[in-house]
């Protein structure tokens, strides 16, 4: 990042934060001063958008928007609509991880007995110990569904008892909403529609604000031009050299996550895209030699900043997206009102980690074998959590079907992506050397 950039972020990052959100502005400029490092001025758009994320949740109150919470698997398309601020709370307890600031309200929540790494999900779990020290951010309102996990949906419950914050639950179905799965259900999109109709009643009542058609169909119409970027971006990452990093395809679920059906992300997936598309014509691979292409159906090891660069310099090894970042919710036709909640429903069923995990193994097993096959990928590679028990179950079930289907190997290894004491970084790319100079080369 050019210096005049980095100067405007901290000028704008000046004053307090508050309280609650003293922690996010720690990790504002924990990342400010790692884009400073960054030399590519190729990618100082999404850098900036992040930043400006970061900036925009923690100034919500003082510029009086009221504050929506909401996991890491659902999309902002309806607060965008609304007129709140969203603030997906990942970004908080996942955010601090990199620069090791969630692990002592981890050890807070041990302390007090909530639970511990083999039970509830460290990705959410620091919430509840940040918010009985007061270092938590208290939103206006609070969202979540009952997928992809019981720990999650837990943790989310937890913290809605004890904030008391008003609170809205989306309950998302098993079955599935293609025609020709065996697991069929012709209901499903209708169910979720329905909720979706019901939140945004639920929404208005709350706010006392009205739901203005108009807005939500324009912000449906900027959510499926983002998608139809990400599609384009998906597809161009099968070409040999793979035309981006092993992190970038992340970055787009974080935007979709975080400002979908906004212009900034309609702007920052299509200079994404198009970056990449730059890459394939001029035959510029997102590392310099690559020799090993792995694919990563589960989430990055969050505590360690250095794994990806470690693979891609050591055995010229890129990870061809990850769960989050192979977003694959296809673009929709949004032009009647009935056919943009249609979308809503299909996208929060589709959802990265949702659409894979939300029903019997055969989805997510489809999934991978399916990732392995259109990426041309060498090795797959789980880094596992405990506590994310039903994908521990499946990644094994997993491995042995995409082994039998594609003669490809996998690794599965224990570790906690939040939590650099569990199993630390060395063992991680010990496991991971030991792999794939034994196995795959
Ligand atoms: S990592 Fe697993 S346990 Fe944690 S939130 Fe995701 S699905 Fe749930």
């Amino acid at each position: 990042m050019d210096e005049e950039t980095y100067q405007k972020y901290k000028k704008l990052a000046r004053g307090s934060w508050g309280k609650e959100f003293s922690l996010l502005k720690m990790m504002f400029n924990g990342f400010l001063g790692l884009m400073r490092e960054e030399e590519d001025m190729e990618f100082e758009l999404p850098m900036e958008t992040i930043l400006n994320i970061l900036l925009n949740i923690g100034k919500a109150r003082k510029q009086g928007r009221k504050i929506i919470m909401y996991p890491f698997n659902y999309g902002p398309e309806l607060f965008v609509t609304m007129g709140l601020q969203p603030l997906m709370q990942e970004i908080f307890s996942v955010g601090l991880a990199p620069f090791h600031m969630n692990e002592p309200y981890l050890d807070f929540s041990n302390e007090i007995g909530y639970g511990d790494n083999p039970t509830l999900c460290n990705a959410s779990r620091p919430l509840v110990g940040a918010y009985m020290q007061g270092a938590a951010p208290v939103p206006d309102y609070l969202f979540f569904l009952s997928t992809p996990c019981n720990s999650l949906a837990m943790n989310y419950q937890v913290f809605e008892s004890l904030s008391n914050v008003p609170t809205y639950n989306m309950d998302v179905p098993y079955w599935a909403i293609e025609e020709d799965s065996e697991f069929y259900d012709g209901k499903v999109v209708e169910y979720m529609t329905n909720q979706c109709k019901d939140f945004v009643t639920w929404l208005e009542d709350q706010t006392k604000e009205k739901f203005e058609i108009e807005k939500f169909q324009q912000t449906m119409l900027r959510l499926n031009q983002a998608r139809e970027n990400i599609r384009d971006f998906n597809e161009t990452l099968k070409n040999v050299p793979c035309p981006a990093g092993s992190q970038t395809g992340f970055w787009n679920w974080f935007f979709m996550s975080t400002i979908g059906g906004t212009q900034e992300a309609v702007d920052v997936t299509k200079f994404v895209r198009d970056s990449a598309i730059e890459n394939v014509k001029e035959g510029v691979g997102g590392i310099e030699d690559e020799k090993l292409r792995i694919a990563w159906p589960y989430t990055h090891v969050f505590f360690d900043r250095d794994l990806f660069p470690w693979l891609e310099e050591t055995y010229g090894a890129i990870a061809i997206l990850d769960i989050l970042g192979n977003y694959q919710v296809e673009p929709h036709n949004t032009s009647t009102l009935e056919k943009c909640y249609d979308s809503l429903a299909r996208g929060t069923l589709d959802y990265s980690m949702i659409g894979s995990c939300r029903g019997p193994a055969e989805y997510y097993i489809e999934y991978v074998i399916n990732y392995v096959k259109d990426y041309k990928v060498d090795c797959v590679i789980y880094p596992m959590q405990y506590a994310c028990k039903h994908a521990f179950a499946m990644a094994r079930i997993t491995s042995e079907a995409v082994r039998e289907a594609t003669g490809i190997p996998s690794l599965i290894f224990g570790c906690d992506p939040y939590d650099s004491r569990e199993v630390p970084h060395e063992a991680i790319q010990a496991k991971i050397a030991e792999f794939i100079e034994q196995v795959v080369l």
